[in-house]
């Protein structure tokens, strides 16, 4: 049974009566029941999940089922399903219950998808290893004693460990590839505004994008059809149609990619990752496709653009938990001034207090010019420079992380170093274009990292068949 890693698998498997929606769920129950101790999950949604697998095995039966009927995925716990508790991993939100269903969930369930439970994260979004979460650390399948990365931790984790076929996880500046690097599963983020916001409990939302976690690019691609188009809750959503893109994948034209020397020279880049990836593009070549150094030399601003522009967006977003709207209000307030205060001092966690403070900071009135409009201008060159080169190239390829997964505890109590590990995953935020990680490689360490491959916005099906093709042949 635990050979079905992709939605094809499954639906041949149920048309030959190998398998049913309901064996399929109780087998991720059980898996999941098992593997407790990897924390992906936050809750496990047991009796809806059966429930939900006998009405799509009945509607397989009729011949009536969605496009998504055998596909038993979770969800990130900043993503609102109705009438189910969501947190975004913060005591601030704990036993918050939604009143409404996010875009992306109502279209999952639209298509037949049985949701399985919430994912685990870092709070609010915020962090690269996953250990931020009110409910604790996700550890790494591949080894227990690593983090699994961050934000979407839960999700890769879930997903690389057989615990539901697919995962919706939220990518505001890496948080869907870098897990995914970290345990070996695919990540997708979809070009900014190709996938309705609207129920994701926003963290920064010029830079916010939903997007699949999966085994195979085929999936990414299946799910990606479903939740991607215009949305009349978000009014940042484009209206540029979907493409089928899972019936594009067969492109196998040559294509011109960039890779930048610089990234190859950064400091904290592991010698294997480098050499791997240079393989890769050693191997792109033989293959036909032109694959050239494109000097890009913004490499080290990306990260301070990044959390300028993040935490000032995040400062503003956050201010509506106040302790009157929703969740937690602490039981020593007495008055609206300490409901204020002592409710956001108890009821988040030290990083999302830290992010908070930087970006009221960069936003206050005597630093607005020197940091928040600075990173602002530094963001528009960083969009024009990748423009430029995407019009020369269509893709852009990069490690997805500078190395493998760390230590468990190893970089919680430094900010810093755990910004860094953001480095070529931001761009693709920064600038809005889609990017994806695959799991070619397996470091000596015996730990999987990813590739990144980013495109022109808009490009998802390009995107996708090409990686469909590099998952198949390298
Ligand atoms: N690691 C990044 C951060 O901490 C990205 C988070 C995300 O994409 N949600 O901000």
């Amino acid at each position: 049974m635990n050979s079905y890693r992709s939605l094809n698998s499954i639906k041949d498997a149920i048309k030959a009566k190998k398998t049913t929606c309901l064996g399929l769920t109780k087998y991720y129950l059980e898996n999941i029941e098992e593997l407790r101790t990897l924390n992906a999950f936050v809750e496990v949604f047991k009796e809806e999940a059966i429930a939900r697998a006998k009405i799509i095995d009945n509607k397989i039966a009729e011949g009536k089922a969605g496009k998504l009927a055998g596909m038993v995925i979770g969800i990130k716990d900043n993503i609102c399903y109705k009438n189910h508790k969501v947190g975004a991993a913060s005591k601030m939100l704990d036993g918050f219950e939604s009143l409404y269903n996010a875009t992306v969930v109502e279209r999952l369930l639209a298509e037949d998808a049985i949701i399985i439970g919430r994912l685990n994260c870092d709070e609010f979004a915020m962090g690269s290893a996953n250990e931020n979460s009110y409910y604790g650390p996700t550890k790494n399948p591949i080894d227990e004693s690593k983090v699994s990365g961050g934000s979407s931790g839960g999700a890769a984790t879930a997903v690389a460990a057989n615990l539901c076929l697919a995962a919706l996880g939220s990518d505001t500046g890496g948080s869907i590839r870098q897990p995914a690097s970290f345990c070996g599963t695919v990540g997708l983020k979809p070009t900014y505004a190709r996938v309705s916001r609207f129920g994701l409990i926003a963290f920064a939302s010029s830079f916010d994008q939903i997007g699949p976690i999966t085994n195979t690019v085929e999936d990414a691609a299946t799910i990606l059809e479903v939740i991607a188009g215009q949305d009349d809750y978000d009014s940042t959503i484009s209206t540029r149609k979907v493409e089928q893109y899972t019936k594009l994948l067969d492109d196998k034209k040559p294509k011109r990619i960039a890779y930048f020397p610089e990234c190859f020279e950064s400091d904290g880049l592991d010698s294997e990752v480098k050499s791997a990836i240079l393989k890769q593009i050693q191997t792109l070549k033989s293959k036909g496709h032109i694959v050239e150094r494109v000097s890009f030399p913004y490499l080290d601003y990306l990260v301070p653009t990044y959390y300028v522009l993040t935490t000032a967006e995040a400062s503003s977003n956050l201010a509506r938990f106040d302790g009157v709207h929703y969740g937690y209000r602490s039981k020593k307030a007495d008055n609206p001034e300490t409901t204020y205060l002592k409710t956001r001092t108890e009821g988040f966690g030290k990083e999302v207090q830290r992010r908070i403070m930087l970006g009221t900071f960069v936003l206050s009135a005597g630093y607005h010019d020197a940091y928040y409009t600075k990173a602002q201008k530094m963001r528009r060159l960083i969009q024009d420079k990748t423009k430029e080169i995407l019009n020369e190239f269509d893709f852009i390829l990069t490690p997805t992380t500078p190395h493998t997964a760390f230590e468990l505890g190893l970089e919680v109590k430094n900010p810093v170093a755990m910004y860094l590990e953001d480095i070529f995953t931001v761009l693709a935020n920064l600038s809005g274009n889609p990017a994806i990680s695959l799991p070619l490689t397996e470091h000596s360490n015996g730990m999987p990292f990813g590739t990144q491959l980013m495109a022109k916005p808009f490009y998802e099906s390009e995107l996708l068949a090409f990686s469909h093709n590099l998952m198949n042949s390298l």
